[in-house]
């Protein structure tokens, strides 16, 4: 039986009244930067939800809304990135006001060497879960997706951790140039990777490269403010020592909480006594040898995530027990 290859056609988006050209094989994102239209946007690959517009006479092709809310499918919004027009579409770019709001930072500081703890407020509540992401904008438009690291009890206010990447503009910026006082953009939360209060017997297993601590944390004060009985192993890994912070809190956090149990792991060749030698995946996967029944937070580099997916599954998590957030450095 022969493949049915779907051939893709040029179609029109029409922008307030203007058309441009989406070439086959151009996403309605690739077509919008070509034609220098400003439309923010981060990963790129249907995660951060910062490239989200509106059609507003046609149904976008389903791919195009996977991940978004109900209400969102209902109105037409679809991701820019994952949209291979297949029809002639009128396009609403989105108001900033709709999906962002204002927030003021009240803490920046350093963790450690290159990790800054960022806490932004906000007039009203905001919700959120513990370990959802945000995108943070600055006044160009540029985006980027960072995770919350406190749980919404904690006050009208946001956490977050962010690393200096070399040669990073997004994150040089919030380290640099940001200051107490200063206002941010801070979207609507999103992503699936959160803890839900049941099963409070089942065993966790959180594993996290550099600010992958970010959302274990907040998952991990949730799990433990909601009275979650079954062990929660947090394996936190880096290459040397300098790169992992909050050591000390955890260790306090194991001493108060007997299920609760901290390894801080490195890779690098200096591994001083108290911290574990090796690959943060591979001392995780030895230290529980089953997983069948584990609910699992996967987060920080991509390719730890991504192999760790595949090894916690073939150890016996169910895949509806798998949460990850894999950070995606943005394409430019
Ligand atoms: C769901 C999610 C959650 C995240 N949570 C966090 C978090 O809690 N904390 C955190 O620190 N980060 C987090 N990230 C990563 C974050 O979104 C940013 O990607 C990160 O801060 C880097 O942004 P930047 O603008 O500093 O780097 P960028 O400017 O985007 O640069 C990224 C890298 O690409 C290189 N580069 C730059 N220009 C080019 C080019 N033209 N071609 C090729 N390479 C280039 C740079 O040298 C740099 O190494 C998360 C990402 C996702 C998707």
């Amino acid at each position: 039986m022969g493949l049915a290859y779907k051939v893709r056609t040029m179609y029109t988006l029409t922008i307030d009244q203007i058309n441009y050209a989406c070439q086959p094989e151009e996403t309605v994102l690739d077509a919008l930067l070509r034609e220098n239209i400003n439309l923010s946007f981060a990963c790129k690959k249907g995660t951060c939800h910062s490239c989200m517009v509106r059609s507003t006479d046609v149904t976008p092709p389903p791919a195009a809304q996977s991940g978004l809310k109900n209400t969102l499918i209902k109105q037409n919004y679809f991701l820019a990135c994952q949209c291979y027009p297949e029809q002639d579409m009128q396009i609403r770019l989105p108001d900033q006001s709709e999906f962002y709001r204002m927030g003021t930072v009240v803490v920046n500081k350093m963790l450690n060497r290159n990790t800054i703890l960022l806490i932004i407020a906000f007039e009203d509540a905001f919700e959120f879960n513990a370990g959802q992401f945000v995108n943070l904008q600055r006044s160009d438009g540029l985006t980027r997706s960072y995770s919350t690291a406190n749980i919404p009890e904690q006050s009208n206010t946001l956490e977050f951790h962010i690393r200096r990447l070399p040669g990073g503009i997004f994150s040089a910026w919030l380290h640099d140039e940001i200051n107490v006082g200063d206002s941010i953009a801070v979207s609507e939360p999103h992503g699936h990777c959160f803890y839900l209060p049941e099963r409070r017997e089942q065993g966790l297993l959180l594993v996290g490269t550099g600010t992958g601590l970010a959302p274990l944390a907040g998952i991990l004060t949730d799990a433990l403010a909601n009275g979650h009985t079954g062990p929660i192993h947090l394996f936190h890994g880096s290459r040397e020592v300098e790169d992992l912070y909050r050591i000390d809190e955890m260790h306090q956090l194991a001493e108060q909480h007997p299920n609760f149990h901290y390894t801080p792991c490195l890779s690098g060749s200096h591994v001083p006594k108290g911290f574990a030698a090796g690959r943060v995946n591979e001392l995780a996967l030895s230290g529980i040898p089953d997983l069948k029944n584990w609910r699992v937070f996967l987060c920080g580099h991509p390719e730890m995530v991504n192999q760790m997916k595949k090894q916690v599954f073939l150890k016996g998590a169910a895949i509806a027990d798998i949460y990850a957030d894999a950070f995606l450095i943005s394409t430019h």
